[in-house]
């Protein structure tokens, strides 16, 4: 792969939390004075590092809620007095990025529609010249992780040296029941290729439902993530957007607390700078090699409930389970498939042999 050199500052020498995760929450959309900062009130206790809310939603139809638009940076400024939450919004466009800066907007993130369209990103990176404001970067609605890595490239080359990436999932049919089907294989491999990259986990709009933020949550923390962001409203209910995936400060704080989010901290050794480098790199392979693990076993199961279906239907009108000519047909495919992908044919032989074995004795 030919990537360009980023060129990044490191995370600890930005990030609010310090050497601990970053925690960022808040609503989806600001709607009001007193929305958010009901929900900022509830948010100090939590220990949140940065309040989270969309001024300007880019949403799906035109005819729903799409942002409180710029009042609402009246509202967010008096978050940031009461509170002292540093703020967070999303930008769409350099016009959208200039009126944040009036406005004393501490981060600034891209959201998943923007990271898909590079003239967009072009327009931004522009505009994000002579500016030093941190940018947090959501991957591209689809898993398309050259576009996602262009993105970084395009706003990096701006000159922007504090930049995290957002994994808040992608737009799938296989997603169910999430909204946003993780693929944690591309934040890993994103991973692999810049170690230095901060990658923050959005379980929020991967779940699309609060019922499944936790378990989200528990995963991203397996792969040693740099922190979260997590949308909060006073009054899920009400939400005027994503009212489904919106937790309220108790169920915020509840989960936090079954995860074990604050007394987490980073782990630390006494290796050389190069031993602990190559241990990460380690590290994030074997992460991967984990999700195929899981993939594969996943497929096996799925082969043998076929194999048990065809298996009820031999049954029913007296055919044999094995039949040569379709094994024949199975194995010379697989070997040929092998060959492709430069698997030995001894090792596609042997599992196809033990596949083939228990197949035969579940039919
Ligand atoms: C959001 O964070 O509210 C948002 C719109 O997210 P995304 O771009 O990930 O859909
Ligand atoms: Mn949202």
């Amino acid at each position: 792969m030919n990537s360009h050199q980023i060129n990044i500052q490191p995370f600890s020498e930005w990030n609010p939390a310090g050497d601990k995760q970053l925690l960022i929450a808040g609503p989806c959309s600001a709607e009001s004075e007193m929305q958010v900062l009901t929900t900022a009130a509830q948010l100090v206790e939590h220990n949140v590092n940065i309040f989270r809310a969309g001024i300007w939603k880019p949403r799906s139809k035109p005819y729903t809620f799409r942002g409180c638009g710029e009042i609402g940076f009246s509202w967010l400024k008096k978050v940031k007095r009461e509170f002292q939450f540093p703020i967070a919004v999303e930008v769409m466009s350099a016009n959208e990025l200039k009126i944040a800066l009036d406005n004393e907007i501490d981060y600034i993130w891209l959201g998943a529609r923007t990271t898909i369209n590079p003239y967009m990103l072009d327009e931004l990176a522009k505009a994000l010249e002579n500016t030093d404001i941190p940018v947090f970067i959501k991957n591209p609605i689809s898993p398309d992780l050259d576009m996602l890595i262009g993105a970084i490239e395009r706003i990096n080359s701006a000159g922007i040296k504090k930049i995290a990436v957002i994994h808040r999932g992608f737009q799938s049919v296989y997603s169910a029941p999430y909204r946003n089907e993780p693929l944690w294989d591309i934040p890993i491999k994103l991973k692999c290729q810049y170690q230095d990259l901060p990658i923050i986990c959005d379980p929020s709009h991967i779940a699309g439902d609060t019922q499944y933020i936790e378990e989200i949550i528990k995963k991203a923390l397996t792969l040693e993530i740099s922190g979260l962001m997590i949308e909060v409203h006073a009054h899920p209910s009400d939400a005027l957007s994503d009212s489904k995936q919106q937790l309220s400060p108790q169920q915020f704080g509840k989960i936090l607390q079954n995860v074990d989010f604050q007394n987490r901290r980073k782990r630390t050794s006494n290796n050389t700078p190069e031993k602990e480098a190559a241990l990460m790199k380690i590290n994030s392979q074997r992460q991967l090699i984990d999700i195929y693990d899981e993939q594969i076993i996943k497929l096996l199961a799925q082969r043998f409930e076929a194999v048990k279906e065809i298996g009820k239907i031999k049954k029913g009108v007296d055919i044999p389970a094995l039949q040569s000519n379709r094994w024949n047909a199975v194995m010379k495919q697989c070997l040929s498939l092998g060959n492709e992908f430069g698997l030995s044919d001894e090792f596609v032989t042997n599992l196809m042999e033990l596949i083939h074995k228990q197949s035969i004795d579940l039919q």
